[in-house]
């Protein structure tokens, strides 16, 4: 063992503060969800196309400009159009946000915990229709919707309570003659901007660790998924959120969203996506503009080119199935979806024979079907780039697998599966972010895991072993803000799996962690002399 090992503090008693109980999820075996799952989706197909509004200062705002949310399954059917916010939209929000924060700030904890937790019941009430929601906006299976639901809700409780326990100012040491209280104020305006692979959970919980710790927010949802925050603002609004403390706006990233990160008047930006813009935003927040209060605080959470290695003594019964899934379940579009699979020469055969076989059973189609496991991916342009990584990988590696049977209409990709990959390839380093998958031949355990540490990013990864000396060594030496031993590398839990990388995957913040809040938060001391100084008696 060494010292970075986490086993030095492992007891069986539950960690201090562990009273979260976590929402469940819908188990859809059961006759009486599936009816319901049904009935949502026919009555969310009914209601289609419907056009929604950005929302500023609690007044509901048409723009004349709308971004079309489409069916990634049926492209011709359009989910929602949602207006487009441009510049003079983003400079009204940033005035109403701006505006709201002198009284939001000042709203007790208390309240503004009771609102998260609000919009968890509506959440749960809202449960299958926000599910069916996902299913045509953006091609998520069943039980990936509902996961995302419940993952929503529990950063709307985990967060309530985790403010709760940091809300009181805090003695810092007991002296006589003086009291110094350790306290936490919020950071002004915060810009909330999301990606779309998990439209309700990833922008629902950086918007309501913002709220709650009292920020005031610009929401901007990624443009494919503008429906799901659509349906998320009036959520918050029901739950009772104050006009301009919370301000719904959808807008082209790279027009709104970039004016927004360098507004002098914006303190804090939460940011979930892709590397390329992720990068763009921390340098652009760094350079102070004229006027501007404050450092801007970035919190970066970005991709990955996630690794799981199988080792030579493996469980493979467990290690096939958990593989399959982390590569293709919800066609490999979670951040933390496995996408390098390094196996020793040793069982390599074994594992490739078997893997096979698995790829083979995952049910291709439409996602409002039950039972799908690989859907559509998001939209046309990730359809071409797949494609074209599946181009680039014939080039340089071996095509070991490729499915047939996949739905002509829509924009679905075949899940794949690469062998003869070499740590260099650029299917072995770029994040590809589809149902492709690259396998890595190596000799040993030394080499397995300096190839799983030989890449830009550290998000997730994953350790298949029976051999406890083996299993030790992955725990302390893999780099990765989430190493998961024996099961499969996604589906982290809110408060069990506080969820973030490093290296080129994002700044080290957890989402869902106890220390998450506090990204959003300065800490400010007062200090006081209380020794007797015959204070004047008003
Ligand atoms: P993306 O980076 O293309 O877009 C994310 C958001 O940034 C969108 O809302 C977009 O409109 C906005 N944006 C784009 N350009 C901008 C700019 N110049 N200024 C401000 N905002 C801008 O990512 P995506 O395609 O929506 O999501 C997929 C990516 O997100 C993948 O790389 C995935 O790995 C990553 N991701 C990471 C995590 C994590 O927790 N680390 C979780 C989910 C997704």
């Amino acid at each position: 063992m060494n010292d970075r090992h986490p086993s030095h503090s492992r007891s069986l008693d539950a960690p201090p503060g562990d009273t979260y109980k976590n929402a469940p999820l819908t188990n859809f075996v059961h006759q009486e969800n599936q009816d319901k799952m049904r009935k949502a989706l026919n009555e969310m197909r009914a209601r289609l196309g419907k056009e929604y509004p950005l929302v500023i200062n609690g007044e509901k705002v048409f723009t004349g400009k709308t971004i079309a949310s489409i069916n990634p399954s049926s492209p011709d059917d359009v989910v929602g159009a949602v207006a487009e916010a441009g510049i003079a939209e983003a400079e009204r929000a940033v005035k109403a946000a701006r505006d709201a924060f002198e009284k939001w700030r000042w709203t007790s904890f208390e309240e503004r915990a009771q609102l998260l937790e609000r919009a968890a019941a509506i959440m749960e009430r809202r449960r299958f229709e926000l599910s069916a929601l996902e299913v045509f906006e953006v091609g998520k299976p069943w039980m990936e919707a509902d996961g995302d639901i419940r993952e929503a809700i529990d950063f709307c409780l985990f967060y309530a309570q985790q403010m709760r326990l940091i809300g009181r100012p805090r003695l810092t040491q007991l002296v006589p003659g003086e009291e110094s209280y350790y306290h936490y104020w919020p950071r002004g305006v915060a810009f909330v901007v999301a990606p779309w692979n998990f439209p309700l959970a990833i922008l629902g919980g950086m918007t309501t660790a913002a709220l709650v710790t009292g920020n005031t927010v610009i929401m901007k949802p990624a443009e494919q998924s503008a429906v799901c925050g659509a349906m998320l603002m009036e959520i918050l609004e029901e739950a009772g959120v104050p006009p301009g403390v919370l301000n719904y706006l959808p807008g082209k990233g790279s027009v709104m969203g970039a004016h927004l990160v360098d507004h002098k008047d914006v303190d804090l930006i939460a940011f979930t996506g892709s590397r390329e813009v992720g990068l763009r935003i921390w340098e652009s927040a760094g350079i102070t503009r004229p006027g501007q209060r404050e450092l801007k605080r970035v919190i970066c959470e970005m991709g990955g080119k996630n690794a799981v290695i199988i080792d030579s003594d493996a469980d493979l019964d467990e290690a096939i199935v958990d593989c399959t899934y982390s590569a293709f379940g919800y066609q490999g579009q979670k951040c933390s979806a496995l996408s390098r699979l390094i196996l020793l020469e040793e069982n390599y055969d074994r594992v490739m024979e078997r893997l096979l076989k698995a790829a083979a059973s995952v049910r291709v189609g439409n996602p409002e079907e039950p039972g799908v496991t690989v859907g559509p991916v998001i939209d046309e342009t990730a359809y071409n780039r797949i494609l074209n990584y599946i181009e680039i990988g014939k080039s340089e590696a071996t095509l070991a697998y490729q499915r047939k049977d996949v739905p002509p209409k829509g924009f679905f990709i075949p899940p794949t599966i690469f062998t003869n990959v070499k740590p260099n390839m650029r299917i072995a380093r770029e994040e590809i972010f589809g149902p492709v998958v690259s396998v890595l031949k190596v000799r040993d355990l030394d080499e397995a895991i300096a190839v799983a540490n030989g890449t830009d990013y550290a998000l997730t990864a994953g350790f298949f072993s029976r051999s406890p000396a083996n299993i030790e060594r992955a725990k302390a030496q893999i780099e990765a803000g989430n190493v998961y031993i024996n099961r499969s590398c996604t589906g982290a839990v809110v408060g069990r799996h506080p969820f973030g990388g490093f290296k080129m995957s994002g700044g080290g913040t957890k989402a869902g962690g106890t220390d998450y809040l506090l990204q959003f938060l300065v800490p400010r001391v007062v200090t006081e002399n209380i020794t007797r100084h015959g204070f004047h008696a008003s």
